[in-house]
């Protein structure tokens, strides 16, 4: 791992001539995330589908890593499949604010001259985004929920150019998928949501370059001081659990959703909800999945009362199995489903529970069998199968 240090002057105005007018090499960045010294999982995941897309054509994977006190943290990003990342380390950007994160990001994408510039669709990636993007000139997708390289034609102009960042999203309420393109201005920026690209290995033989950057901060920067911080951590934690059992509409009051919350537990899983669910009162919003929500891909996905509406579908259309329980035969859940047991939530539910207690006194949990594929939807579907009126697909 070589190092370097670069100071460089505050630089103003216009889009950002792509890479090769300017004679260099072509390049993705990843924004890197941190708080308190911990690297958010979306930033590993967009680094690693950086990677992927960065090798076929031949690009480096840059990480731009801003805070104080964090040089540790670049040779994970590395490992993670950066090539170079660049480290702002400095005092002012030791907890998150717009204007001085905006101004090392604008300065160094002015510098540098990426293609493509990703940044996590968290609150603090939203907020950032948007500000670099309209410095830079260049468009921002927000909230992409896949990226892929592609050639496109441009019919108005009769041409086509290629190896462009197509930015994939639901559009209009989530009912149709938008591809979205930027043919014209560089970077090509996108926001991402967390959990819908796979987290890489780390590699911790990769080499790779990590540049110490100085930052050119401008007195205007700081106008805005913070005072005090105060987070609230989320205990839910939805996006790693291994079962993900989940309420919709359909589970019609507080008992029924803790007979959800108790089958969960039996699984050692965490419950999870639809929006309606959440809109009713059931659950707290930490606990949504869907568009909107939390995107899970559990080993085992219980959807119980919920009707496959195409934003939650979004959230969890990626797990491993899916057992869903719905009183309609026609709801569209069920066309996602492993397993379909038509019936009563509220009385399935119970059932799958006794089934289950019944069993692990002397089985380990269902989902954990030997054989992970199968183990945890045959298991879990064959007892409330058999206590309703359940077709396994
Ligand atoms: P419903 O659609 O009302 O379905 C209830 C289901 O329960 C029905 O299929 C019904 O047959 C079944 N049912 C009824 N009684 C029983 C019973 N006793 N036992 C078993 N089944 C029963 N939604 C999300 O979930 N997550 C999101 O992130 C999200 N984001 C959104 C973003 C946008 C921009 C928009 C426009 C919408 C979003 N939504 C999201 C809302 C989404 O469109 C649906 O409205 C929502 O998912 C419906 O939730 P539901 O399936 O629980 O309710």
């Amino acid at each position: 791992m070589s190092e370097q240090t670069v100071n460089h002057a505050t630089s103003t105005g216009g889009p950002v001539p792509d890479a090769a007018t300017a004679g260099g090499p072509k390049a993705i960045w990843v924004f890197i995330e941190q708080v308190d010294g911990a690297i958010a999982d979306v930033s590993m995941e967009l680094v690693g589908r950086a990677r992927e897309l960065a090798d076929p054509l031949g690009y480096a994977v840059v990480g731009i890593l801003l805070g104080h006190e964090v040089n540790g943290l670049a040779p994970d990003v590395i490992a993670r499949g950066a090539d170079r990342v660049l480290v702002a380390d400095h005092p002012e950007l030791a907890h998150y604010r717009t204007l001085p994160y905006a101004r090392v990001l604008i300065d160094e994408a002015r510098r540098g001259r990426p293609e493509i510039l990703l940044v996590g669709a968290t609150p603090n990636g939203r907020d950032l985004a948007p500000r670099v993007a309209s410095a830079l000139r260049c468009g921002l997708t927000a909230d992409c929920t896949d990226l892929q390289i592609g050639d496109h034609h441009i019919r108005r102009d009769d041409r086509t150019v290629k190896n462009l960042l197509f930015q994939i999203r639901p559009a209009f309420g989530g009912n149709l998928i938008a591809t979205i393109v930027n043919p014209d201005t560089r970077p090509q920026m996108a926001t991402v949501r967390e959990g819908v690209m796979r987290m890489p290995d780390a590699d911790p033989t990769r080499a790779g370059e990590i540049e110490r950057l100085e930052p050119a901060f401008q007195p205007g920067d700081f106008a805005l001081e913070v005072l005090d911080r105060r987070r609230r951590e989320s205990t839910v934690r939805l996006k790693d659990a291994a079962v993900v059992v989940a309420g919709g509409a359909g589970i019609k009051d507080q008992a029924a959703f803790d007979a959800l919350r108790e089958l969960a537990n039996l699984l050692g899983g965490e419950v999870g909800a639809s929006r309606a669910a959440v809109d009713a009162g059931l659950i707290e919003r930490d606990h949504q999945v869907g568009q909107t929500g939390t995107t899970v891909r559990p080993r085992l996905y219980i959807a119980a009362g919920i009707s496959g509406a195409v934003q939650h579908r979004a959230g969890m259309a990626e797990s491993s199995k899916i057992i869903a329980i719905n009183t309609d035969p026609n709801a569209p859940m069920f066309q996602i489903a492993h397993y379909r047991i038509v019936g009563d939530a509220a009385k399935v539910v119970p059932m799958m529970i006794k089934a289950l207690r019944e069993r692990s006194a002397e089985d380990a949990p269902v989902w954990a069998a030997e054989d992970e594929e199968e183990g945890a939807a045959d298991g879990a579907g064959g007892a409330a199968t058999g206590a309703s009126e359940g077709a396994a697909r």
